[in-house]
């Protein structure tokens, strides 16, 4: 669904979104969001570049700072008429007045003009004299992307995803897929970005002090990064270790979780079953994060043999909740996972 510029606006600051400007007491959260818009992408205020005015009564839209007539701003477009203008911060609404209900538009200039730019007047004018002010309705935003001129997320992924080519793209693209839940998919995806708020990660930004220990609460010895939570970590390994012998693989592991995902979904062929494939690494890592926030806020205990457990249970119930209780019970699933692949594959 759609959501109304408007209410983006009433949220949110458009001038201050993509100015580059920062405030001390900006929160972490605007900042971020700032990032969004003008950070590192090649194309730079994508947001505001996508947001467009449209014109009521004119008496919030800028003349000369808002593109309103067109894809750009028109002190971008007439940078010279922008410098000879009576008002450079006028709105729309005193650019024109109304004479007998009829919009007219009324610039007015600090000199008349040279005679170079008798042309760029003219043109301006012919730009912004097939549009008028309205009197009974307010100045709006709208999104480009949208037909309806409301903002949804889809469309500005939909942009981001055409103009912004996300390195290793096909791995992450391996993490969504219908077998996984959304919310272990999203886990996946901030495992492979690298961006999960591990201990080293909070402190890094500040939000735990640097008195604060980040040891990993597996192991005590190391500190809590991605790759150590969910591979370089002795428990985690066992735990890895476990999986592929129930699962009947004999593997090494690889030092990064990248690699370590992109080892996994190659240890399978059959095409059929590599969605089923990837949840079994999905559902480790989901088991391995949920029991480090247990110890982290409610004091539970390291438990290798209970974890192993949960990992098979949820693996089964996940797999079964796509492809119909059916086609095989728990028992099955724990004695012989990869013929319960196979087949569930096969018979969905
Ligand atoms: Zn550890």
């Amino acid at each position: 669904m759609g959501l109304p510029i408007a209410i983006l606006k009433r949220e949110c600051n458009f001038s201050v979104l993509g100015s580059g400007g920062r405030r001390s007491e900006e929160s972490r959260w605007w900042r971020d969001l700032c990032c969004v818009s003008e950070g590192d992408l090649q194309n730079k205020n994508w947001f505001l570049s996508n947001v467009r005015r449209s014109i009521g009564d004119g008496a919030a839209a800028s003349f000369w700072h808002e593109a309103w007539c067109d894809d750009e701003c028109l002190k971008s477009k007439y940078p010279r008429l922008f410098s000879i203008a009576d008002s450079k911060s006028g709105t729309v609404a005193e650019a024109g007045l109304f004479e007998d209900g009829v919009w007219k538009w009324n610039l007015r200039w600090r000199r008349l003009f040279f005679q170079w730019e008798e042309e760029l007047g003219a043109d301006l004018l012919r730009r912004i004299q097939p549009l008028c002010c309205f009197r009974d309705k307010k100045d709006g935003w709208r999104w480009v992307l949208e037909t309806d001129g409301r903002f949804s997320v889809r469309s500005a992924y939909v942009f981001l995803a055409r103009h912004y080519s996300m390195p290793h793209s096909v791995c992450y693209s391996k993490a969504w897929n219908r077998f996984i839940p959304s919310k272990v998919s999203a886990l996946m995806w901030k495992i492979l970005q690298g961006r999960l708020p591990t201990k080293i990660a909070l402190q890094r930004r500040c939000i735990i002090p640097q008195s604060e220990s980040v040891l990993c609460v597996f192991c005590h010895r190391h500190a809590e990064s991605v790759d150590h939570l969910f591979l370089e970590c002795e428990f985690s390994q066992r735990i890895w270790h476990g999986c592929y012998k129930w699962l009947g693989i004999s593997c090494v592991l690889p030092t990064s979780c990248k690699d370590h995902f992109v080892q996994h979904c190659s240890m399978w062929n059959y095409k059929k079953c590599r969605k089923i494939w990837r949840l079994l690494w999905g559902t480790t890592v989901w088991s391995l994060w949920l029991l480090r926030n247990e110890i982290v806020f409610s004091n539970a205990c390291v438990d290798y043999i209970h974890l192993l457990d949960l990992i098979q249970v949820r693996s089964w119930r996940w797999v079964s909740a796509k492809v119909g209780h059916t086609h095989y019970g728990f028992v099955q699933w724990y004695i012989d996972p990869m013929t319960c692949i196979t087949s569930a594959m096969s018979k969905s």
